[in-house]
């Protein structure tokens, strides 16, 4: 009964994973999601705006108070003011961007480029609009790409390309010269870029996010998506959003219109506080400092365990390295490890079109609380020993 487009359409590894992990009691490390509380200043305004019966329908595009602050923050972030009212869409997660600007974008056989690894929802949007995902690698372990294979990527069909930085699930931040590099091409090709951006307030050390949309000649071709579930840790209020040139905006909110129409209008008026405010209390600084002092728990924890990690610029998640551990695939290694060990982490097989192509890595996510990060940790200790154990039980 199913429409043919719909045909091999699993249920995301996110899913996937996050049900092992509850049936088998084990720490999930997998999806991405915090597992700390957002911050009260947040809730409190959700709750408020519940009270003070902001509860039917928002504006369409965005209740204006959240385009507002949502433009200012853009102008903090870039010095480059916008209009709230043609140049900020908002919508229901990045997930609901993502996939309006792919249909608005993409049609019956056009191509869409993306880097793979990539993103889950992006090759089923494409496929959702009749197209394609077109993939181009980036090479572990800094995630490098060859700007000619880049360059051999595009068609006379290729329509659009999409742009994550910083990335899940490699946690590479894309650097100024390779953003140039994209940017020539997209030029050269005239494609519009959908960028992803919701991990841009997540860099580390040295790390610099810079917006495509900021490099000279890319505002009018790009539309920059965002979601305030990463930036405020609060996933299941899907309030994400769009920035770009009012001709992109036009086409997202043509789809947008039809999909949700409107996002739940608390929780965009909580974000509005949100942003209005964060950077006078030190948000920003201090939701850095905290995912440093995460990353730096889950990487050593995976070090003793014998996991070396990949280095990485920015997101949630770290990549470590199963060479040598006597697994197949990253898929049968993540199974292991949520039912043996019981910790469950994501095989970063899921975010490649041919499974085969992905190297042996297994995707581990740390925006958990400190007290989650040691209680996987004490878990993990186990992983050698238990291998070994399985391996004599094997060759007896
Ligand atoms: N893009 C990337 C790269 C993500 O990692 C995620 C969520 N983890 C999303 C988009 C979806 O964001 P949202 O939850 O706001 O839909
Ligand atoms: N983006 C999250 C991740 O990469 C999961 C979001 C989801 O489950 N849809 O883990």
């Amino acid at each position: 009964m199913l429409a043919r487009r719909l045909h091999g359409i699993p249920p995301t590894v996110f899913s996937q994973m996050s049900a092992l992990a509850m049936r088998t009691g084990a720490v999930n490390l997998g999806q991405g999601f915090p597992d700390f509380p957002g911050p009260d200043f947040v809730k409190d305004a959700a709750k408020a705006a519940i009270e003070g019966d902001l509860n039917q329908y928002a504006i369409g595009h965005g209740a204006l108070r959240l385009r507002r602050a949502i433009a200012a923050t853009w102008a903090d972030q870039t010095g480059q003011e916008i209009d709230p009212e043609r140049e900020v869409t908002v919508t229901s997660g990045a997930t609901e961007a993502i996939f309006d600007a792919i249909q608005a974008f993409i049609g019956p056989g056009d191509e869409l480029i993306s880097f793979e690894p990539f993103y889950d929802s992006y090759p089923t949007s494409a496929t959702l609009a009749g197209g394609r995902l077109v993939p181009v690698t980036l090479y572990p372990p800094d995630w490098s790409f060859d700007p000619d294979q880049l360059r051999a990527a595009f068609s006379s069909r290729t329509r659009a390309l999409i742009l994550n930085t910083p990335h899940n699930p490699t946690g590479k931040v894309f650097s100024r010269q390779e953003l140039e590099v994209i940017a020539a091409i997209c030029q050269e090709h005239d494609v519009v870029v959908i960028t992803d951006e919701v991990y841009d307030r997540i860099v580390f050390d040295d790390a610099v996010h810079v917006p495509l949309a900021t490099l000279p000649g890319m505002w009018e071709r790009t539309l920059t998506i965002n979601s305030t579930g990463k930036t405020f840790s609060m996933t299941g209020w899907k309030i994400g959003y769009a920035v770009g040139p009012a001709s992109l905006n036009a086409a997202l909110r043509a789809v947008h219109q039809f999909v949700t129409f409107a996002s739940a209008t608390p929780f965009q008026e909580a974000m509005a506080t949100a942003f209005e405010t964060a950077p006078q209390r030190g948000y920003y600084d201090r939701l850095r400092a905290d995912y440093t002092r995460r990353r730096d728990l889950l990487r050593a924890a995976l070090d003793d365990a014998g996991l070396p990690t990949l280095p990485i610029g920015g997101s949630y998640f770290l990549m470590a390295d199963l060479a040598g551990l006597g697994f197949p695939d990253d898929a049968s290694f993540c199974r292991f490890l949520t039912s043996e060990i019981g910790v469950a982490a994501v095989p970063p097989s899921a975010f490649y079109l041919d499974q085969a192509r992905a190297p042996l890595l297994a995707r581990f996510c740390f925006a958990k609380k400190d007290q989650t990060l040691r209680a996987a940790a004490e878990r993990l200790v186990r992983l050698t020993s238990r291998i070994t154990e399985m391996m004599s039980v094997a060759n007896r």
